[in-house]
């Protein structure tokens, strides 16, 4: 079993009287830098001045720095900028500012696991991977809980790293709801492996196939829409809430028989075949080789692909159901 950490086994002493430097302030940065703000820690960001950040962080009344100053004013540098652009603006404008004794946080692994970014020996290197995006992370602990977190530490220059990740897993409000120790490996693979099959792989594709489907027989595009998308998410919050069990009993009988006797004919042991796939082209970087490579060619597939969708009709149809239910404006 790995190792749960909770609120009282956190302190904030090893980053009293310290900077943090929060470079970013996108969905992870604005919620990291405004949550440790509020639970009492001195925090700056360090953003691009032609960035459209840099006024939504003035206004939320953050001192804000080019990202070399920050770094410089920095004693923890939290990494909070997209994964593809981090090996740049870290070699450019954090590295020349890192000097014994500074802590460099991410939030996910990638970086330093696939060695695109290869700090100085006499750092700390650590993670805080909140397990959900910055607005959520946001509005639970100004509920006054938290989410929970992945945390590791890749290098313990100081001997402390390991209590500075827990200090930052506390600010964050993530030691209210859990923190899972870990190492950058295992984060970095499984979110990967995790958002290829499951989470954003997995289910576009299970969605949309059994749309398709539904419509390829005849039914009506709104029918399927509903049948196929809007109930997903009513059925995921069962799970969610409940797990399994707790799904199965809140659906009719009619819907347990059906989906325990013909889901694993659906998704079948072939689907599992193409899952072990995806875990070794992770494991090997043959999947982060591809995407650093697309990224510095300019991410034309991506584009394409995000354009392929934009023109399906399950996106078409869902904006109208969504627009006269009230869900979207
Ligand atoms: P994001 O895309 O929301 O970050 C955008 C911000 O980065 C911008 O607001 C800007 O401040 C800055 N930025 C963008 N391009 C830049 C450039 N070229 N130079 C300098 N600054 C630039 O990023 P995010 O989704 O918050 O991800 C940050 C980190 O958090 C990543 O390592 C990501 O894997 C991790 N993470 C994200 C989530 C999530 O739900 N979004 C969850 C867990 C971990
Ligand atoms: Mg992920």
């Amino acid at each position: 079993m790995v190792k749960v950490y909770f609120d009282k086994d956190a302190s904030l002493d090893p980053l009293r009287g310290k900077t943090m430097a929060v470079i970013g302030y996108g969905s992870q940065g604005h919620a990291q830098a405004q949550n440790m703000r509020d639970s009492g820690l001195d925090v700056i960001l360090g953003l691009r001045p032609e960035g459209r950040s840099w006024s939504r962080a003035e206004r939320d009344g953050f001192e804000v720095y080019p990202i070399p100053e920050a770094a410089e004013r920095g004693d923890v540098i939290f990494m909070l900028i997209p994964d593809m652009v981090q090996p740049e603006v870290y070699r450019k404008s954090i590295e020349p500012h890192l000097w014994e004794g500074k802590v460099l946080d991410f939030a996910h692994g990638f970086n330093i696991h696939f060695k695109q970014i290869i700090p100085p020996k006499d750092v700390d290197v650590v993670m805080v991977a909140p397990k959900s995006p910055g607005l959520r992370l946001r509005e639970t602990y100004l509920n006054g809980f938290g989410v929970p977190a992945l945390m590791a530490v890749y290098q313990d220059h100081s001997g402390r790293a390991k209590e500075t990740a827990l200090a930052i897993s506390k600010a964050l409000g993530c030691t209210r709801a859990g923190v899972l120790e870990t190492t950058f490996t295992d984060e970095t693979e499984s979110d990967l492996i995790g958002e290829q099959t499951v989470l954003v792989g997995g289910l576009i594709e299970l969605i949309k196939k059994g749309f398709e489907v539904l419509v390829e027989s005849g039914y009506p595009l709104e029918l399927a829409y509903f049948e196929a998308c809007n109930e997903a998410k009513l059925i995921m919050d069962l799970i969610y809430e409940r797990g399994f069990l707790g799904m199965l009993r809140a659906v009719s009988d009619t819907a347990k028989y059906g989906g325990l006797t013909v889901g694993p004919k659906v998704i079948d042991e072939r689907v599992k075949e193409n899952m072990r796939r995806v875990v070794r082209r992770v494991q090997s970087g043959e999947f982060a080789r591809e995407w650093i490579e697309e990224h510095k060619t300019g991410e034309k597939r991506l584009k394409a692909l995000m354009e392929e969708i934009a023109g399906h009709e399950i996106e078409k149809v869902g904006r109208f159901i969504r627009r006269t239910s009230g869900l979207e404006k």
